[in-house]
Parts: structure tokens; C-alpha cells; sequence
């Protein structure tokens, strides 16, 4: 059978300077035009600089986001950003607290289980997010990365901030991959994922293209 590719990324819109996640693009001459140069119609020589908040879109955000000591882009190793996917579909998984072990387990089955290695994505109905002791599961699988094409795996209900979630994933080294798009594409369980941010150093996020193969 002939290999399938499927973009995971939603597209990023560049949006006004004040937005909450923003992606602001300023257009400039390249550095090497020649000022004055006249070029043809419809042509030009340009470079933009960037500003943005780096959750924003399809984004990764690695342990330096909840731990100070925790690993920034540069530090995390592409072996774990490329692999074998499992898509555990929890679009009926609804439950107050969080998508629940039960439910978790259920879908992991359904999806022919999940192996040490493996990177896992949840593809996430109304709930959109684990509760403590199913994402604890999860990781307890050895799980390598971790993704959602919710707004994030957070306790929703939990107004202390504590980022008990984020930090089950983060103290086990486990990048998390948020706002995923096109889950529903996906024909199988198993995927080939390629998730690849740029290595910046000192950086928490950033958005990122990820890339299904299934074959
Ligand atoms: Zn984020």
C-alpha cells in the first residue's frame, strides 16, 4: 500500500501586536538589498522579523516550561520527537475531573495497547483533558511524548496552579504536544509521527509542524 501523509499542524494566522498569542510578522528589506534598488513588478527582496508568544498554534512545550532546571528545545533529543504513535480516541470520553483511567484503558485497548517507547496522542472530545491517575497510567506505560489536539491536559478545575498535570509529564522528561489538528484523518491506531520544533536554547515552546505517515 502506497504511504499516506497527514498534516497534524493547524495553520498559524498572524495576528495584531496585542493579542494574547500573538504571531506578528514585520516585513523589512533583506539585509543585503541595495537601498533604492528598483526591482520588476511583483518582485521584491525581504526578511521578516517575528514576534510571538510561543503557545501558540500546534506548539511543544518541553520541561523548562513548569521546571526550572527542566529541558529546553535544544535539550530535548529528536529520537523522542520521531517514532510510532498510538491515537487513543477519547472524543466520547466524557467525565467531570478529567477523561478517567477507565476510559483511558478502554481507548489504549481499543487501539491495540500502548508499548514502552511509544509516543501517545489523544485525540480528546468535550472533556479535553486526563484526569490525574489516567495520565499517571500513561506515563507509567514509558511513553516517550505525549499529545493532544485539545488546549492542553491540564486539570481544569484546579484554580491552585499547582500544574499537577504538567508535572507528571515534565518530572518523566515527556515533551507535550498541544492543539494537534486533523486527528480524524488518521484511518489507523498506529502511525509513524515526525513532531519537530527548532532546538532553541532557553526556550519552553514553540509551534511546531507534526506529521503523520501511515503506511
Ligand atoms: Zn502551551
Amino acid at each position: 500500500m502506497a504511504r499516506r501523509i497527514i498534516d497534524l499542524t493547524h495553520i498559524i494566522e498572524p495576528t495584531a501586536p496585542d493579542a494574547q498569542r500573538k504571531f506578528v510578522i514585520h516585513k523589512h528589506d533583506a539585509l543585503m538589498e541595495i537601498h533604492g534598488k528598483v526591482r520588476p513588478a511583483g518582485e521584491w527582496y525581504i526578511m521578516s522579523d517575528v514576534e510571538l508568544m510561543d503557545h501558540v498554534g500546534t506548539h511543544i512545550e518541553v520541561p523548562l516550561h513548569c521546571l526550572k532546571e527542566g529541558a529546553d528545545l535544544a535539550k530535548v533529543p529528536v529520537e523522542q520527537l520521531i517514532g510510532e504513535a498510538v491515537v487513543l480516541d477519547l472524543t466520547n470520553a466524557e467525565a467531570e475531573g478529567g477523561v478517567t483511567l477507565e476510559q483511558v484503558k478502554a481507548a489504549a485497548a481499543g487501539s491495540g495497547g500502548i508499548r514502552e517507547g511509544d509516543i501517545v496522542f489523544g485525540r480528546m472530545g468535550k472533556t479535553g483533558y486526563f484526569s490525574t491517575a489516567a495520565l499517571q497510567w500513561i506515563v507509567d506505560r514509558g511513553i516517550k511524548l505525549m499529545g493532544v489536539d485539545s488546549g492542553g491536559v491540564e486539570l481544569s478545575h484546579d484554580t491552585t496552579h499547582a500544574n499537577v498535570n504538567h508535572l507528571l509529564l515534565f518530572r518523566a522528561g515527556i515533551p507535550l504536544i498541544e492543539n494537534l489538528a486533523h486527528l480524524d484523518r488518521l484511518t489507523q491506531s498506529r502511525v509513524q509521527i515526525f513532531a519537530l520544533p527548532v532546538p532553541v536554547r532557553g526556550l519552553d515552546a514553540f509551534p511546531l509542524r507534526v506529521i503523520a505517515i501511515e503506511s
